[in-house]
């Protein structure tokens, strides 16, 4: 009788890290609302979004997704953002060598301090501009395998994997035991 209990939605905390210009905005705007705009904003500091997704296997989640600003002057601050966090986007750019090896910074920097739970996604984004690769696939994959990371290349602007590096966290968590 009366209402049905309530079922808590499971949240996972997750964090966009990496350097500026990468498409870590694109990606959450993508995610969260199915759009890309070419000229969106620079972040300053960092931005909160929160999204309820049904996964495949059914279960529903709530991401609480903070979208951090890449440039050096705000590095400080980025483990307010990290520190319990179950999840950490790394993000580079497929057509930009450097943004991978910011990447690569990023994730000692995880693997020091954050917490030792903590899933971790390196993300090669703009996988739409094949013509100006400059990181290869095999590059990101071994990279990721080798520290025990989940790996994707994706396109904020087509859509390409996007959504796969939501559900591919989800599913590792659930896999960990939540
Ligand atoms: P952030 O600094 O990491 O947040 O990067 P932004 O999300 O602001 O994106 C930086 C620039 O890259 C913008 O001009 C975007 O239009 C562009 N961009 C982001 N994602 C993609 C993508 O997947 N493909 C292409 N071609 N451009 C992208
Ligand atoms: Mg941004």
């Amino acid at each position: 009788e009366g209402e049905p209990a309530s079922v808590a939605i499971p949240r996972i905390k997750l964090v966009l890290l990496g350097d500026s210009g990468v498409g870590k905005s694109c990606l959450v705007l993508r995610y969260v609302r199915g759009q890309f705009d070419p000229s969106s904003k620079v972040t300053v500091g960092a931005a909160f979004m929160s999204h309820s997704v049904h996964l495949q296997d059914g279960t529903t989640v709530k991401f609480e997704i903070w979208d951090t600003a890449g440039q050096e002057r705000y590095a400080s601050l980025a483990p307010l953002y990290y520190r319990g966090a179950s999840a950490a986007t790394v993000v580079y750019d497929i057509t930009n060598a450097e943004s991978f090896q910011k990447a690569k910074h990023w994730v000692s920097e995880l693997q020091k301090n954050a917490s030792g739970a903590i899933v971790i996604i390196l993300v090669g984004n703009k996988s739409d501009l094949t013509e100006q690769r400059e990181v290869t696939t095999e590059t990101g994959q071994e990279y990721a395998e080798r520290n025990s990371m989940l790996f994707m290349e994706t396109s904020a602007k087509t859509a390409a994997n996007v959504a796969a590096i939501f559900e591919a966290v989800a599913l590792k968590l659930a896999g960990n035991g939540g």
